[in-house]
């Protein structure tokens, strides 16, 4: 067979995880439905310096260095929260995926562009992958398939359930005026349910985005116009790009010569949306269980599903965490948000959070149950943010459906 295992999405999770899989030695091809490695993306881009630091992302990728943000309340009173060393880089996302490419491709892993996976078939032996290229079909075959294909129903096909819990973003680029940090609005008219952010990238443009469970475009719109409104962006009818984001997991993330990773596993932080450092941890994790099970040529469900303990070992209960708080806010009216804001800042809890020494980018759940031991943050939140909160009704009930 001329493949160990072909790995289905040349996103930064698919080249990442070929990347490792090709430095253990084995032959690897990623096929990508998209004509280029560098093409648009609809991500924001922004990692913590710990995802920077844990993975090969090189320094060309970064543009723009953040200690601080600015959250905006649907009043628009707003509230600083700032760090004094750099907490997060924004990156070329475009260019985050070519790198990673160039590192795959320089270890030896084949690329097929315009190369779209139309069906995944597991034989007892191999893995049949069926390819559709400008119309030409073509069959391949590998030993194991990983799928790094983003929300797909792909998984499903191969029985391993699907994402139902999904947020669709947003975003545009922009030219923008005397913004120089990032600003995340918790206004519901721009982002019902979920936030909307405006993320400067150089001294002159940004990225404006918007997330929720239908019409992404719309509630977009209605925020461009706003900032424009405001002076801090100009309308230049830049591209408007559209992607969704998983909120939950997939139900299972192996079978039979199958694995799945990235946001098609739904490896994403509940809270933000973001994916790229989870979907990067858990490509390691993919990487070195297919190594161990290639090593003792045992693909077998079974022994991938040591890949879904490890990752959930990891992850898994942030992303509990994470969901429980994202469900939590979900169900808030404007009115509650804007009260447990004003809680926040006139108790400056956000300030106890960022100064606890827990506090973390990335581990939203660890931060919560660990500031939960801190007796000061405790009682700021039991008595400044949960009794006046659960007071009031809620507004919404989330529903999957919704979502499709
Ligand atoms: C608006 C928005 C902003 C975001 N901002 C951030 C952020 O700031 N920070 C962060 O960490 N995360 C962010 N995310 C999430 C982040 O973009 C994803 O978690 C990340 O892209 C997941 O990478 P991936 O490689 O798993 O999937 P993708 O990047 O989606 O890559 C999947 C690849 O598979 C290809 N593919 C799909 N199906 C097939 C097929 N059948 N055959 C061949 N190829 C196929 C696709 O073309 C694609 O190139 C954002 C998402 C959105 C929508």
């Amino acid at each position: 067979m001329k493949y160990d295992v072909i790995v289905v999405g040349a996103g930064a999770i698919g080249s990442y995880l070929a990347y490792k899989l090709a430095s253990y030695g084995y032959r690897v091809a990623v096929f990508e439905q998209k004509e280029k490695l560098d093409g648009k993306t609809c991500c924001t881009g922004i990692i913590s310096t710990e995802c920077f630091n844990s993975f090969p992302i090189s320094n060309e990728v970064v543009l723009r260095e953040a200690s601080s943000a600015k959250v905006f309340a649907p009043s628009g009173a707003s509230l600083k929260l700032e760090k004094d060393a750099v907490q997060a880089y924004i990156i070329d996302r475009s260019a985050l995926n070519a790198h990673l490419a160039d590192e795959a491709q320089a270890n030896g892993v084949i690329y097929f562009l315009s190369a779209r996976v139309t069906d995944i078939i597991p034989k007892p032996r191999y893995v049949q992958v069926n390819i559709d290229r400008s119309g030409e079909k073509h069959v391949f075959k590998a030993r194991a398939v990983a799928l790094a294909c983003g929300l797909s129903n792909l998984p499903q096909r191969l029985g391993l359930g699907k994402i139902d819990d999904f947020a669709l973003g947003a975003q545009a680029e922009v030219n923008i005026h005397g913004i120089d940090e990032v600003e995340v609005y918790l206004n519901q008219e721009m982002a019902p349910g979920f936030f909307a952010w405006l993320v400067p990238t150089s001294a002159s443009t940004g990225l404006v985005g918007s997330l929720s469970y239908h019409k992404p475009a719309s509630y977009l719109e209605r925020l461009l116009s706003r900032l424009h409104q405001q002076g801090k962006i100009s309308l230049d009818g830049g591209d408007l790009r559209q992607k969704a984001i998983p909120i939950t997991t997939l139900p299972r993330t192996y079978a039979e010569r199958i694995i799945a990773v990235g946001d098609a596993a739904g490896q994403v932080k509940p809270t933000t949306g973001g994916g790229i450092y989870f979907g990067l941890l858990c490509a390691d994790i993919a990487a070195e269980s297919l190594r161990r099970a290639l090593a003792v040529d045992d693909l077998s469900a079974r022994r991938l599903s040591q890949y879904e303990r490890e990752w959930k070992a990891k992850i898994g209960r942030e992303i509990a965490i994470g969901y429980w708080l994202r469900r939590l806010y979900y169900r808030m009216s404007q009115k509650q948000i804007e009260q447990v804001f004003n809680i926040v800042k006139s108790k400056n809890i956000h300030e106890l959070l960022l100064n606890s020494k827990a506090f973390s980018f990335d581990w939203h759940g660890k931060l919560i149950s660990s500031a939960l031991r801190e007796p000061k943050l405790l009682t700021a939140l039991i008595f400044g943010v949960l009794v006046p909160f659960s007071r009031a009704p809620l507004r919404r009930e989330a529903t999957a459906s919704r979502a499709n």
